[in-house]
């Protein structure tokens, strides 16, 4: 088995400069993965230890979600905790003993760390390990932190799914691992096209249960579902496995050199992904070239959010004919990344981390005619004139695959219909210059 397939000789960004900025940043923390883990982990609760603006944050992130029996709460800290005044430990523990009286259904507890918890300083793992210790093998404690002075909003899923990996069995099997939470339609869809491949055994982290989180060991081979997934990845690699490395399965393209990658790390070669492909492929690009004249020189301009910023573009310029202003990233990870990299147009502006004001003037003076951003960004520029995508929007929305491109493709298109029947003016998006 090779696990390092080149997939493209280095070319587009791939040694292009970056702008790295360290200043104010506008993004959700950690706490938000919950959102999304809470429905993809069936068994599993989340109990954040934090203040009410932490319980405010996901209550408000999962609005409709909420379920009559919810799988997340927050266990607030009030001023005895934070002032050292009441033993926030033992508290902690009567919350969790009456959670999980309660509820049978729970399998896995995670502790989910907080700005308040790490302020004072409460050491979540020792209690994870404390209440395991006295609730095992009912139910697992694990720990990680959605805080927002660690993490931004899909690093809590990095954190969590790391928090899971020492748990995981070790298997000495060849197998295929596709690491990333993704909606139980793609992933079954990813499922069906690998088996159909001949990868004989495909399996998932996270799993949609925990008696079937899967085994990991020397034999296993990591693929990348999400490119926000360092820590786990890292976690995964102590454990033995090795990753293939590709793009990300954004677009027909990133699908199926995804696929492709997978395949040949098998010993199957493109043909017979080609094969098995062909209809979706046909169907995908059929689709995305009737989206494609509302792209077609479109200028977009993505603040960093999501991390999924890098292969989002890509897809837009290769595939929709888009124009990419700026393309801003929380992290740059270059490894993971590379093929990425190296399929954006030579001469993209990207930019590392975040000074919000600074950034603004950029896009500002640009005027793109999409720009892609946080919640608390979009209003204000709406209200300059420029339309905007909520980019927490794509991490809600199943995009990943064949299927979903073209949905993908709607998520920018219907903003910029909108802006277009409005009459909305972009005086300078004639003269700007792209980069
Ligand atoms: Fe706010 Fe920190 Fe709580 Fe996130 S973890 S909601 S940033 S206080």
């Amino acid at each position: 088995m090779n696990a390092v397939i080149p997939l493209v000789p280095a070319e587009g960004c791939a040694t292009s400069p970056v702008l790295r900025e360290r200043g104010q940043h506008e993004v959700f923390c950690g706490l938000t993965g919950i959102v999304w883990l809470h429905r993809k982990i069936q068994d599993a609760f989340f109990l954040v230890v934090g203040s009410r603006t932490c319980a405010h944050l996901i209550q408000s992130a999962a609005g409709v979600m909420i379920f009559a029996e919810p799988r997340f709460a927050t266990a607030i800290l009030d001023e005895r905790d934070l002032a050292g005044l009441a033993d926030a430990h033992d508290e902690l523990d009567r919350v969790v003993t009456r959670l999980l009286e309660r509820r049978p259904d729970i399998k896995t507890l995670f502790l989910v760390g907080s700005c308040p918890s790490e302020v004072i300083k409460l050491d979540l793992s020792r209690a994870a390990e404390r209440l395991s210790g006295r609730f095992l093998p009912r139910v697992r404690v694990l720990n990680y932190s959605g805080s927002g002075i660690e993490t931004t909003f899909t690093q809590g899923e990095d954190a969590c799914l790391a928090a899971l990996v020492p748990t995981l069995p070790a298997s000495p099997h060849a197998q295929l691992m596709v690491v990333g939470a993704l909606p139980d339609v793609v992933e079954d869809q990813f499922a069906r096209l690998l088996a159909q491949i001949g990868i004989e055994r495909v399996v998932f982290l996270p799993a949609r249960h925990s008696a079937a989180m899967p085994s990991v060991g020397p034999g296993t081979l990591l693929l990348l579902a999400q490119p926000f997934l360092a820590d786990t990845t890292r976690a995964l690699e102590s454990r033995g496995a090795r990753r293939v490395q590709a793009p990300f399965p954004i677009g027909v393209e990133g699908t199926t050199a995804w696929l492709e990658a997978a395949a040949g790390a098998f010993g199957i070669g493109p043909g017979v992904v080609a094969r098995v492909t062909a209809s979706a492929r046909e169907r995908t690009t059929a689709a995305l070239q009737r989206l494609r004249p509302q792209f077609e020189g479109k200028r977009v301009f993505f603040f960093p959010d999501s991390q999924l910023e890098l292969p989002i573009a890509r897809f837009m310029a290769r595939e929709l004919g888009a124009q990419l202003v700026e393309v801003g990233t929380p992290y740059l990870h270059r490894e993971h990344l590379a093929d990425e990299l190296a399929w954006l147009p030579a001469g993209t502006r990207l930019s590392e981390g975040q000074d919000v004001e600074r950034q603004l003037d950029r896009c500002r003076a640009a005027r793109p005619d999409i720009t892609v951003c946080g919640l608390g960004l979009a209003n204000p520029l709406e209200a300059e004139g420029l339309t905007t995508k909520w980019a927490i929007e794509l991490v809600f929305t199943p995009i990943h695959g064949y299927e979903q491109a073209p949905d993908l493709a709607e998520l920018f298109a219907r903003p910029m219909r909108r802006a277009a029947l409005v009459g909305r003016a972009n005086p300078a998006a004639e003269a700007a210059p792209c980069n």
